[in-house]
């Protein structure tokens, strides 16, 4: 540990991000005690898993996975909402390096040529000061970099215009639901080339993920569209 490093924890030590415990050396965002009840997904069959099966036939979606189970008021949602509600931008770019980590043993990534998160609405982003899909995909593509793949980042390609009037009186889940890929709008089909890697960071019904793949093969020409979710909540 670098001696300045040494010197900040000293001042304020690293905590757990879901316990609060100070992390030794060794932890990284969550100590190993809570990491152990981090329902992690293992897939081993990307074609055939759940998430898989919940979007297919709805969209040109080739391969879907997701890194851990959402579950509510439990450490998953937790470590999910983090950036969400209490901002925490750190959390965001950890799970981002999460989700290389969890499928690097794989070839999940092999071919990936782009990847694309999920646009948030406008005012959603600027809420917190950041875009908590956009820093998770961030992260995700230097670890994928660093590991020797030749990936490239494209955000601010599509955009998720303001949700209109009749959208706001929906209830969070309707709103979801009502997702649309018209709701979408691809401003640089031309960078959407390759295989493209959709990441996002809960997948629930599908709707988003759905409604986003169609917006981009309806407008650009993708060689393929694959989804990565750092979760999914149970059913
Ligand atoms: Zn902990």
């Amino acid at each position: 540990m670098r001696i300045l490093d040494a010197f900040l924890d000293l001042l304020l030590p690293r905590r757990c991000v879901l316990c609060r415990r100070v992390l030794g050396d060794d932890e990284e965002m969550v100590c190993e005690g809570c990491m152990e009840s981090v329902p992690f997904i293992h897939h081993h069959e990307f074609l055939s898993n759940e998430v898989a099966k919940l979007l297919w036939r709805r969209a040109p979606i080739e391969r879907t996975t997701c890194v851990m189970r959402y579950i509510p008021d439990t450490h998953s949602s937790r470590l999910i909402l983090a950036p969400k509600y209490e901002g925490r931008e750190d959390v965001a770019e950890w799970l981002g390096q999460l989700m290389f980590r969890q499928l690097a043993d794989t070839d999940f990534f092999l071919g990936i040529d782009t990847v694309v998160p999920v646009p948030s609405p406008p005012e959603k982003s600027r809420e917190r000061g950041f875009d908590r899909i956009e820093t998770m995909a961030r992260a995700l593509v230097s670890e994928m970099r660093q590991a020797g793949y030749d990936v490239r980042m494209e955000a601010e390609v599509v955009l998720r215009p303001k949700d209109d009037v009749s959208q706001t009186a929906l209830s969070g889940l309707q709103r979801v639901e009502h997702i649309k890929a018209e709701d979408f709008k691809v401003v640089h089909p031309e960078r959407l080339t390759g295989n493209l890697l959709l990441v996002d960071d809960v997948i629930t019904t599908g709707a988003t993920i759905v409604a986003f793949a169609n917006a981009i093969s309806m407008a650009a020409r993708p060689a393929s569209i694959h989804v990565l979710g750092a979760s999914r909540t149970a059913r």
